[in-house]
């Protein structure tokens, strides 16, 4: 409004025009918003000689006056220009589709047209919102003295437990790059340079099959530092996310970060990203006596009642839904049949209603006495009015699938809230995951994590081989838990690092304890082994997802939607239509001969 009467010049894109009568209104779009412009009477005859259309680039001159019609949806809805002069700068083919924030484009049309698409206010928007968090996490690097250096993307591989993506070497015929899946030994060696304090944010490359929501190239906030502990990183780290938290949703995350056990984390919520925004925590009232050794078994509740689903199950699990007591039996069966799909894959899905009366009744009436149901109940942590739903079958499987019964019932219930924000850090991952096909050890994060100190003797004096396969949790490489730590933020995992391994006898042992032989660790990672033996520092780090940080800052379940020139599904760019086939000349110079040509 402070505007009025002023003359300006204003350049964009014609969102819409409507005439009316001799008068010519049109809305002209820029990167800051939409102006409305109106065209009198003497410039229609312009307009009619020059037509404008949907998209035209148009340059206008005008005086900036008080709508009579004022438009309380936009910034500028006050106001309007009273073109005295205007220039067509281009004109546009018609668009394939709508520019406004309800387009009526579909997914890939909008894909193979995204530098369309990027007019449109909701993705300009994610945009922003991903520029503020970049700025926000320089921000406080670099006031907490990080400094932002650049490693490189033609490299050897760096194992994250993905596939490489490779590319040829046309002056090193036969032999190529990796493009890096992080700049993990990158990041380690600047440590050893005397950089204590690196970070960047990053492109990584992962050639996976891509699961919902993921990208081959991705966006990292890589840091590493020296002289810490893990209590430094989780300090330092937590700080950050708290700044991002504050510069770009003004929400002062005053809370201290809480922290869980990897071990706690899949026994109470199956998962080792729990959503801790609501409880509903996992009951075990069976286990097989090899996981979670500690933790105490309950079958004695549930077993000899000569119910063949859970006496023959290796593991019986338990939840308490809130207020469930009066779920309909149409309820129950639709969630029965939710717990049966293939993705979730369950035989059925047990019930105890606990009702208000302080009586129970159940799908596994005929088996159990009441008094057996309510042990159950308690057990379970229900109260009056409460359901207890129950899933049987083998461990792994049956722990999943009621994680993911606990966050869908979460969600209808309204207690995964959009705008509740609540970080965890899960600590004490195992060192090693066992791979059976293999039956060998494999590193969870990834080869240069390092145990927990008091395990380390445990590692070095124990001989990797797994001699007993079906047994393997009985190993003690089992047992070794990491110095590794996740950041989970409302059921994502937004970041994980570790303390890393940073003497060469250790790192050795490392890459033996995974199968590698003496001459295969050297080929591949003689050059970091080389450069602990020249005064490495203690050191460790940690990587943020930003895309996925912006996607869930943003309140999207996709990552797409925060990146300018995301790829499909299937990893292909359906605007530069990548990849693509080269021809002949260039896969000679590149001495490439393709199988199937
Ligand atoms: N490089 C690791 C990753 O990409 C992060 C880290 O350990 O710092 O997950």
């Amino acid at each position: 409004m402070g505007d009025i009467g002023k003359e300006v010049t204003l350049a964009g894109w014609v969102q819409t025009i409507r005439k009316f009568g001799a008068i010519t209104f049109v809305d002209l779009r820029d990167r800051y918003g939409i102006t409305q412009l109106v065209f009198n009477e003497a410039l229609n005859t312009q307009l009619e000689s020059h037509p404008l259309g949907r998209e035209f680039v148009l340059q206008a001159k005008g005086k900036v006056i008080e709508r009579t019609n004022k438009n309380g949806a936009i910034p500028t809805g006050s106001i309007e220009i009273d073109v005295q002069q205007f220039t067509i700068l281009n004109k546009s083919a018609v668009p394939p589709f709508t520019i406004q924030d309800d387009t009526d484009g579909g997914d890939d049309l909008r894909m193979k047209y995204r530098y369309l698409d990027l007019r449109r206010n909701a993705v300009k928007k994610n945009l922003e919102l991903r520029y503020a968090v970049n700025r926000s996490a320089r921000n406080y690097l670099h006031e907490n003295n990080f400094m932002d250096i650049e490693t490189p993307f033609l490299i050897k591989s760096t194992p994250e437990g993905a596939r490489d993506f490779v590319v040829p070497s046309r002056m090193n015929a036969g032999q190529f790059y990796a493009l890096p899946q992080s700049p993990q030994t990158f990041k380690q060696l600047l440590m050893v340079s005397g950089y204590d304090r690196y970070y960047q944010v990053v492109k990584c490359f992962r050639d996976e099959d891509l699961r919902a929501d993921r990208q081959p190239e991705f966006t990292q906030i890589d840091c590493e530092m020296s002289f810490v502990e893990q209590e430094d990183i989780l300090n330092m780290f937590e700080g950050l996310i708290k700044r991002i938290f504050k510069d770009v949703k003004g929400i002062e995350y005053n809370d201290a970060v809480e922290r869980m056990t990897w071990e706690d984390a899949m026994w109470n919520y199956g998962n080792d990203k729990p959503d801790i925004r609501f409880g509903m925590r996992i009951c075990t009232l069976k286990k097989p006596s090899t996981v979670f050794a500690e933790k105490q078994d309950q079958s004695i509740l549930i077993n000899g009642a000569n119910f063949q689903v859970f006496d023959g199950a290796e593991a019986v699990l338990a939840i308490a839904v809130s207020g469930g007591a009066v779920y309909t039996r149409k309820q129950l069966d639709e969630l029965t049949e939710w717990v049966k799909r293939p993705q979730i894959g369950m035989k059925g899905l047990a019930y105890i209603r606990f009702n208000e009366d302080g009586t129970c009744k159940s799908s596994i009436d005929k088996f159990y006495t009441e008094e057996r149901l309510k042990s159950i109940v308690d057990a379970a942590g229900a109260q009056k009015g409460d359901l207890v739903l129950i899933l049987a079958g083998a461990e792994e499987r049956t722990r999943k699938a009621m994680s993911e019964l606990r966050l869908e019932l979460g969600e209808q219930m309204g207690l995964r809230k959009k705008d509740e924000y609540k970080l965890l850090w899960v600590l004490d991952f195992p060192l090693f995951e066992y791979a059976e096909e293999e039956n060998r050890w494999v590193a969870r994060h990834h080869p240069f994590t390092s145990p927990k100190p008091s395990q380390i003797d445990t590692m070095i004096n124990n001989d990797p081989v797994i001699h007993d396969a079906a047994n393997y949790l009985a190993h003690p490489y089992a047992q070794i838990k990491a110095n590794a730590y996740d950041m989970v933020l409302n059921g994502n995992e937004i970041g994980g690092g570790s303390i890393r391994i940073y003497q060469r006898a250790l790192q050795e042992k490392m890459f033996d304890a995974l199968g590698m032989s003496q001459e295969e660790a050297l080929h591949k990672f003689g050059f970091l082994l080389g450069a602990f033996e020249y005064g490495a520092p203690p050191h460790g780090g940690i990587a943020f997802g930003f895309d996925r940080l912006c996607a869930i800052l943003g309140g999207s379940e996709s990552i797409r939607d925060f990146i300018a020139f995301p790829k499909n599904n299937s990893g292909r760019d359906v605007m530069l239509d990548a990849p693509s086939t080269i021809d002949d000349a260039q896969l000679n110079e590149l001495n490439i001969l393709l199988k199937n040509s």
